[in-house]
């Protein structure tokens, strides 16, 4: 028999799939914490995470027995029922969340779609009109109306982009304030920014946007799909601000990759919902909550909030330690770091994965570090010699 081979999948791979990842030809087979093996056999330290989803490390056995028992015992009915580990886990997420109800999708963009619509909702309740006004640099998914909030690259093509969706510069309240109108319904902001560029906002900032919110009876959306569920050293980033959102949004680590996502609002909002306003079919099924919650527990009675904060101090304290002139910036919270160069990070990137390190380089100049949260102290040591290295020999090379 022939071995499997990257090689082979990958030509399969450019013969069948979409062609719109522009992908490294390494086909992984299977993961264990923060080490993932490609079907050849060869091992990395993962310090990506499959994008800040893989929070409590690959298959954990927790997480691998509950998705396993309740497999086995129900995967589906449907949201004309209840099943035990949807309401359970509504209950964990309104509690740790200081919000008062959830509806469950099965993404990240369905969350903030589903958000847009409470949002637009209540607006038009109070008599304002439904546009939502959402941040530079900014990324909130990739359907229709979430393109139309984000970055221009991405609606070019699609048109006609949906109306209503405009953007102004981050941390600035000026902007913001010239911006609304009668006609704003809502303003969707990332405590801290992923794909942008890992930017965190200001704390004055976020209170101001809070204050000024009130004022309007406009309503504000967090987007914690990427910087909720422990990543950044709290349950949710909203905490290290002191700002409560009306509707936050959740996906990535949610349910250690099973495809869940979730929308917290107030009451305030919640109430303009009525029966037959929105709907899923997959959303929030027995399946995938019973993942979720098995993932919270982890995050929980494993301490990997307090380690997140910890070992992000190595981190930042072992990569300022390079010395390196070319480093322009590292910024984030807890294990979820941005680190800004003076150059283009996708060839840093690729090099770190030719030495066994998965990465990832988002907004052009940053490598994104978001790895698992429970990733050992030796893995940190030998990603980081790794990165030194690959810095060196990219120098080197001109
Ligand atoms: C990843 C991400 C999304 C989109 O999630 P998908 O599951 O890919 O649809 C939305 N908002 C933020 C902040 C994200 O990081």
């Amino acid at each position: 028999m022939t071995q499997k081979n990257n090689e082979t999948f990958n030509k399969l791979d450019k013969k069948y799939y979409l062609q719109t990842f522009k992908r490294y030809p390494l086909t992984f087979d299977h993961g264990k914490g923060s080490h993932i093996w490609d079907v050849e056999g060869n091992e990395y330290i993962d310090m990506l995470g499959g994008i800040a989803v893989n929070s409590v490390g690959h298959c954990h056995p927790k997480v691998v027995k509950a998705i396993q028992d309740q497999a086995a015992k129900l995967i589906h009915i449907s949201n004309f029922y209840l099943s035990e580990p949807q309401v359970m886990l509504s209950k964990k997420l309104v509690e740790l969340s200081g919000l008062d109800r959830v509806f469950f999708a099965n993404s990240g963009a369905e969350s903030v779609e589903g958000a847009i619509k409470i949002a637009r909702k209540y607006a038009h309740s109070i008599g304002r009109g439904g546009n939502i006004i959402s941040f530079e640099n900014s990324f909130h998914g990739r359907t229709l109306a979430t393109i139309a909030s984000g970055k221009k690259a991405y609606q070019k093509g699609f048109e006609p982009i949906p109306q209503g969706f405009s953007q102004v510069p981050f941390n600035n309240m000026e902007a913001l304030e010239k911006a609304v109108d009668n006609n704003t319904a809502a303003i969707i902001i990332e405590p801290i920014q992923g794909e942008g560029g890992v930017n965190v906002a200001d704390k004055t900032f976020l209170e101001a946007l809070r204050a000024f919110c009130d004022e309007q009876r406009i309503v504000l959306i967090f987007d914690e799909i990427q910087c909720g569920i422990g990543r950044t050293g709290k349950m949710f980033a909203k905490e290290h601000f002191g700002v409560e959102p009306d509707i936050m949004t959740l996906a990535k680590a949610l349910g250690s990759g099973v495809p869940i996502g979730a929308i917290l609002s107030n009451e305030k909002v919640s109430s303009a919902i009525e029966f037959g306003d929105h709907g899923t079919t997959f959303g929030g099924n027995p399946l995938v909550c019973a993942a979720s919650l098995a993932t919270i527990e982890v995050i929980e009675t494993e301490n990997l909030m307090q380690e997140a904060e910890e070992k992000a101090k190595w981190i930042v304290a072992k990569i300022s330690s390079f010395e390196n002139p070319d480093i322009k910036e590292i910024r984030g919270k807890g294990l979820m770091i941005g680190v800004e160069f003076n150059f283009e990070t996708k060839p840093l990137v690729l090099k770190m994965l030719e030495k066994g390190v998965l990465a990832n380089a988002t907004a052009d100049t940053v490598l994104r570090l978001v790895p698992p949260l429970n990733i050992s102290y030796e893995d940190l040591e030998k990603a980081m010699e790794i990165l030194e290295k690959s810095l060196k020999e990219l120098k080197d090379n001109g």
